[in-house]
Order: C-alpha cells, then sequence, then structure tokens
C-alpha cells in the first residue's frame, strides 16, 4: 500500500463552559463534542524523496511547519524512522479558523492515516497520546463521535457504550404475549421512575430500573438470554435487559474499556451470534420552525 485516503470530521460543541482560568494561561473547559459530516480530505502518498511535502487547495494555509498536518506526520515519521519521503494532499471543506477544529482533525487523522499506512499498528489511545504535545483537540479528534471534554480539553469520556447481543435463536413475539401472564404476581417495571430519571439526567438510577415484563415469558424458555445478561453485568455494565420480546440483550456501559472487555468476552463465550457496541442515537430534533411560524 502506496497511497491512503481519510476523511477527517468538523466538530461542533454541544455544550462549552469555561470553569477557570488557570495560572499557565490556559484554560480549564467543560465541553461535549460531537462529530458532524463535514469532512477536509486527506490524501498520503509515500514517495522515494525524503521529507514532507504539504499541498492544499487553499493557498492562503501553510503548508510548512506550521500546518498541525506537517507537525503530527513528522512527529510520527521522526518517532518511528520512517524511511522514504510523504506527500499529503488536503482538500479542505471546513471552514478555517472558526471553531470547528479543522486544523486538530486534519492533524489527527493524518496520525490515523500514516498509523494505517506504515503498519505501526499504534491503539488509539497511543496517538492520542501523541496527538496531545501537539494540540489539546486533537486527542477528541482521534477518538470522534460523541465525548465529554474537560480539563484543558485533553481529558475525554465518552457517551455510554451500548452492547448489544443476539443469541441463534428465533422468538416468536405472538407466541410471547400470547404466554405472558398478567396477575398480582407481575413484577411490573417502574416506567414512570425510569422517565422520571431520564428526565433528571440520572443514567445510574435509570439503569438500575430498567425492566421488561417480557422477560418472564422469554427467558425460562431460552436460559442463553439469562447468560448473556450475566457476562454483560459481569463486566461491570450499569444494566442488561432483554430488548422488546427479545432474543437480543442490550448492556449500558459508563466505561468505553469495560464494554470493549463485555464485547471480548461476549465472543469467546459463544452465548451471541451477533454482537454490536454501539452508542445511543439521539435525534431528538423537533421541528420548532414549524410552531414558531404558526405563533
Ligand atoms: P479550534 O476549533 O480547535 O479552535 P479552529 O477551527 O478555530 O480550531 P483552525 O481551522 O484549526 O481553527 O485554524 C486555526 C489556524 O490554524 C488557521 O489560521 C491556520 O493558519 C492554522 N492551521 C494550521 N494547520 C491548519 C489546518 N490543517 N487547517 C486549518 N488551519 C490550520
Amino acid at each position: 500500500m502506496d497511497s491512503i485516503w481519510i476523511n477527517a470530521p468538523a466538530k461542533i460543541n454541544i455544550g462549552l463552559d469555561v470553569i477557570r482560568r488557570r495560572g499557565d494561561g490556559y484554560h480549564e473547559v467543560k465541553m461535549i463534542m460531537q462529530s458532524i459530516r463535514l469532512f477536509d480530505r486527506l490524501t498520503l502518498t509515500k514517495t522515494k524523496e525524503p521529507g514532507i511535502k504539504l499541498t492544499t487547495n487553499l493557498s492562503y494555509l501553510p503548508v510548512n511547519e506550521d500546518n498541525l498536518v506537517y507537525q503530527s506526520a513528522k512527529r510520527l515519521m521522526d518517532e518511528f524512522h520512517l524511511g522514504g519521503g510523504l506527500d499529503i494532499k488536503l482538500d479542505k471543506r471546513i471552514p478555517v479558523a472558526a471553531g470547528m477544529a479543522g486544523g486538530s482533525t486534519d492533524a489527527a487523522s493524518c496520525m490515523l492515516a500514516i498509523n494505517d499506512l506504515y503498519g505501526l499498528g499504534l491503539s488509539k489511545r497511543h496517538l492520542m497520546k501523541r496527538g496531545v504535545k501537539l494540540g489539546a483537540d486533537i486527542p477528541y479528534c482521534i477518538l470522534k463521535g460523541t465525548a465529554l471534554s474537560e480539563g484543558i480539553g485533553e481529558k475525554l469520556s465518552t457517551i455510554p457504550a451500548i452492547l448489544i447481543a443476539k443469541p441463534n435463536i428465533h422468538v416468536s413475539t405472538k407466541w410471547v404475549y400470547t404466554n405472558l401472564v398478567l396477575d398480582e404476581h407481575t413484577n411490573h417495571p417502574d416506567i414512570d421512575g425510569m422517565l422520571a430519571s431520564m428526565k433528571k439526567r440520572d443514567l445510574l438510577s435509570l439503569s438500575n430500573q430498567i425492566g421488561n415484563v417480557l422477560e418472564s415469558v422469554t427467558i425460562p424458555a431460552y436460559p442463553q438470554i439469562a447468560a448473556i445478561k450475566e457476562c454483560i453485568l459481569q463486566n461491570g455494565a450499569l444494566g442488561s435487559l432483554m430488548s422488546g420480546s427479545g432474543p437480543t440483550v442490550f448492556g449500558i456501559f459508563d466505561d468505553e474499556d469495560k464494554a470493549k472487555k463485555a464485547f471480548e468476552d461476549m465472543k469467546a463465550s459463544g452465548l451471541a451470534r451477533q454482537i454490536y457496541l454501539t452508542r445511543p442515537f439521539n435525534q431528538k430534533i423537533k421541528s420548532t420552525r414549524k410552531n414558531q411560524r404558526k405563533r
């Protein structure tokens, strides 16, 4: 492989707070970062002549050491004694000097691309450690997605991870509803309590209350569902539950590493046929414009 391209996404801040001014001139921040589908594109090509040659479609951008792309490439090439040279084409779409982390995301993507192109085998964490030396936003741009960013922007925590595991069985929804016994012994989940926790944004309390009345039918018939829940909870999930009439089980994690470990354990256990590590999809966007017109 001599050439690689990568899309570098812009970010917006869903929330941005400055906690205090530090003695060293930096500001301590608390921000929610969100990657968006607006990209710069980098194309990296190995060359015989040594050195980094950067070109860009914007004539006013620096193409020397002042460009973060150049700095990030040089850093990795020097550290890993990468022979030959590198031709980098930067196609900019993200507005420049616009609070969208354009330079940081280019640098982050450049590091990710070099990692691939030269087979360095560095994990994201290792790339983030190197990236923070060039800019506080670079670790986030390597991580991407939705994240809480603290410190001077370098302390990152991701919004909860969700593990999905489906065993290799088929459950008939009709059968489940037909066999559901609703009487005074039925253990009803506290849906209103869950709603109250959601309103308070209290994930822990929400996770403690989650419940699905249909588990009382499906789980006794398919014990592998209980085994999957057990595996998820043993890996430190805040909560785990069967979804719908089953057989899929999900786990809510507030820690990405725990979720990854659960994913691996689930794979190794052979309990589930389909396993995914994902995140909540929060797209509660109401059409306020329509309402405004009505007024
Ligand atoms: P942030 O949101 O992280 O504060 P920003 O979007 O405000 O960043 P950038 O677009 O990164 O700002 O650009 C800030 C300055 O950095 C520019 O004026 C430019 O000269 C310089 N710069 C260095 N490398 C790049 C790059 N790859 N893309 C854009 N600007 C760069």
